[in-house]
């Protein structure tokens, strides 16, 4: 079996889909579930 370790998981931005490869993603917590944005959506969540 080929272990493969990954420090920094790829994530994945819960509204526009794109993943931690292409561009930096934050975990935050929502209503009590954890979730992630990308930098470009996260202004979206601050102005609601
Ligand atoms: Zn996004």
């Amino acid at each position: 079996m080929a272990s493969e370790k990954k420090e920094a998981p790829e994530l994945v931005c819960a509204h526009c889909g794109t993943s931690s490869e292409l561009t930096p993603i934050l975990k935050y917590v929502h209503q009590g579930e954890e979730k992630n944005v990308c930098v470009h959506c996260l202004p979206m969540l601050i102005h609601g």
